[in-house]
């Protein structure tokens, strides 16, 4: 037999000492030694990473936990006056940092710069930030260095094994950043989406080592002669789970995902079954499979949890006699407005993600999809009058609402659902969530100032992030920090306005009433070649039927494209302390904010180090590649 087992004494003992080279009883042990050890050590790597990461997010809880708590004591304590309201100026009137922390703030914006704003574009589409090409790197010499150190001579016979051993231990990360509910996500507080490179770039990589470790063994069986293992089971099901495995890595590739995704994720969910059980009862073999049966667990406790999520949430709309039914409306051919009644206990921060169930509508009644929440929570800030609902006129209330594109599969169905009822649908929906971080620019007392871009249904994020803004601004009465926020939303028509029309009536004139805040919101209307609007929002029509409805007091309504540097530099040039720039909508678009907020903070004009402020950027897209 090639494989021999290892016995589980091997994994408390110390280092054996090698007292020869080839295959000498010693070395026998030493390889043993290693194929057992380096897994464990490599999620010692892992472990130490994680921990970092979640000081890292500890520290800034308790800087942002003192900041707030700062804040808001001093906001009660000397009560800002304010004789009138400062519209023109525009409000963000709080002093530069002080010069000695100028410095290492322009240096924390020049790391997020370089880090996190920098992109590398490889082609075909493809594009990573700095962040993800140096993880992506760290990873595979992680990986391959403990695969390779301490081999006599690099002989295969050292590595064999010890390459199976190393992927058979990466699949419960693989597993947890592929889920939703990970503790990673919760301890280092990076959202499970942001996490799903990860999930793809570790299970890339570590096929890659289950190709060396399987190309290994059979090239050592076939010098050998010896073709036992061939009729072996646990043989069998490794070589089967590894063929599984390669195919869904090439199914997985962006193309299939975009265009195949229902049919991704069942074919994902099946090779994923075989290659686990698979893989257990491969490495059941050698005694590894403390690496394999976590994987279960970890995906078992997220069905778990958004399975209770959906039945507490469910419960709970029928036990307040609220309905579940959700009211679907077409706003074009193209774009839907979902209203689901809002299941009590059932809150969000604005910019959250929720999954939608409709069982009667999708092709499986376990079928969820996720949607940004496009209302700002009321029960948030509860002293206010609810908001309008867009386009209906009527009272949003407690709804959550969803700005859904029309694509090609379970939206499709639900478009149809509208069409055959004649404009608007009722349907059962079921919600979990929420997911993601939202974006609080009040509360938080971090911002001076905020520039939210939306392109086309990227309005879902920038809506309930400016509305909430201005209601709990108002909330404040003039105390909040925040003194500033320009909205700017590029469409395709005109008439795309009236969607929103309403929302933005109501809380326009909300903001005229907040003491110190400035709001400015500025519709560009850009030609229908532009791809700064989503394609699935272009109606086709260019009529302008409801002229009165989109005239709104406040809002400027412009052609062309926004020249997002301008917007920035004017912002910047107000002062302040902190500024937020939030963007959703199509790539292009986000590469553009992304260009516009790499201001150099070390010099020039605008820079953090000449007093301009530093500048917080949250990038939001509706896809996970
Ligand atoms: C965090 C997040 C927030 C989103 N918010 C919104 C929003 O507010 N409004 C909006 O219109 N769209 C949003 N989307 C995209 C939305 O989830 C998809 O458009 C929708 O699921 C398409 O369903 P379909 O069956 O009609 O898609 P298909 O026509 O089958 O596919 C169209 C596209 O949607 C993607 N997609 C399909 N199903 C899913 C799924 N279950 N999970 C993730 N992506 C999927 C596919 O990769 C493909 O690129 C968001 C996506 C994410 C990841």
């Amino acid at each position: 037999m090639a494989h021999s087992g290892v016995s589980p004494s091997l994994s408390s003992m110390a280092a054996p000492q090698a007292t020869g080279h080839g295959g000498g009883n010693s070395s026998n042990v030493l390889r043993k030694y290693y194929q057992t050890e380096y897994p464990k050590e490599i999620w010692w790597f892992f472990g130490a990473l994680i921990a970092l990461l979640t000081a890292a997010r500890l520290v800034s809880t308790v800087i942002a936990f003192v900041r707030r708590w700062r804040f808001h004591s001093r906001s009660l304590s000397h009560s800002v006056s304010v004789s009138e309201k400062d519209t023109e100026s525009g409000g963000a009137r709080t002093a530069p940092f002080p010069i000695a922390l100028r410095v290492p703030l322009a240096l924390v914006n020049a790391w997020k710069i370089v880090w996190f704003r920098s992109t590398i574009h490889f082609g075909f589409g493809y594009s990573l930030n700095v962040a993800e090409v140096v993880l992506t790197c760290a990873y595979i010499v992680a990986l391959f260095t403990w695969s390779f150190v301490h081999t006599q001579n690099l002989t295969m016979n050292w590595w064999a094994n010890r390459t199976g051993a190393l992927a058979a231990a990466q699949f419960p990360l693989v597993t947890a950043l592929g889920t939703k509910n990970n503790v990673i996500s919760w301890l280092t507080g990076i959202g499970h989406e942001k996490l799903n490179y990860l999930h793809r770039m570790t299970a890339r990589v570590s096929l890659v080592l289950l190709w060396v470790h399987g190309g290994a063994r059979l090239s050592i069986m076939s010098r050998s002669g010896n073709h036992e293992d061939w009729s072996e089971p646990w043989f069998r099901a490794g070589f089967v789970a590894t063929v599984f495995l390669s195919a869904l890595v090439l199914v997985s590739v962006r193309p299939v995902r975009e265009r195949r995704y229902e049919f991704f994720v069942w074919f994902h969910f099946a090779v994923v079954l075989i290659f686990t059980v698979g893989g257990y009862f491969h490495v059941k073999r050698f005694a590894y499979t403390p690496y394999l049966w976590p994987c279960f667990l970890i995906w078992g406790l997220d069905r778990f949890l958004r399975l209770a999520r959906l039945a507490f949430f469910s419960f709970s709309s029928f036990l307040s006699s609220y309905t579940s039914e959700a009211e679907v409306r077409k706003l074009s051919p193209h774009l839907l407005r979902v209203r689901v009644p809002r299941p009590r206990g059932f809150h969000w921060a604005p910019g959250q993600t929720a999954y939608l169930v409709f069982p009667g509508v999708s092709t499986l009644p376990c079928e969820a999809h996720p949607f940004t929440i496009g209302s700002a929570d009321p029960s948030a800030t509860t002293d206010l009058p609810s908001l309008p609902s867009p386009s209906s006129g009527g009272e949003e209330g407690d709804d959550l609402v969803f700005f859904i594109g029309v694509q090609t599969g379970f939206t499709k169905k639900l478009a149809a659902r509208v069409d055959n009822a004649n404009g608007v649908a009722r349907v059962r929906a079921l919600v979990d969530g929420p997911y993601g971080h939202g974006a609080d620019l009040v509360r938080s007392g971090g911002y001076d100032n905020a520039v939210l871009v939306a392109g086309g249904t990227g309005l879902a994020w920038g809506v309930p992030v400016f509305v909430d803004a201005v209601r709990r601004a108002k909330e404040m009465e003039g105390k909040a920090r925040l003194r500033r926020i320009v909205f700017v939303w590029a469409i395709r028509e005109r008439s795309h306005i009236t969607w929103i029309a309403p929302t933005l009536q109501s809380t326009l004139s909300l903001a005229r009433t907040v003491p110190n805040l400035s709001v400015s919101v500025r519709v560009y209307v850009t030609a229908p070649s532009e791809s700064w609007d989503d394609d699935s929002v272009h109606s086709g029509r260019s009529g302008h039927e409801n002229e009165k409805e989109m005239d709104i007091e406040g809002v400027e309504i412009l052609s062309g494209r926004p020249d997002l540097g301008e917007t920035m530099r004017e912002e910047m040039a107000r002062g302040g302390r902190e500024m937020f720039v939030g963007v959703c909508g199509s790539a292009s678009l986000a590469g553009a904010v992304k260009e516009a907020a790499r201001v150099n903070p070390l010099w020039g004009q605008g820079s953090v180090v000449r007093g301009a402020p530093s500048v917080e950027l949250v990038v939001e897209s509706f896809g996970y590649a």
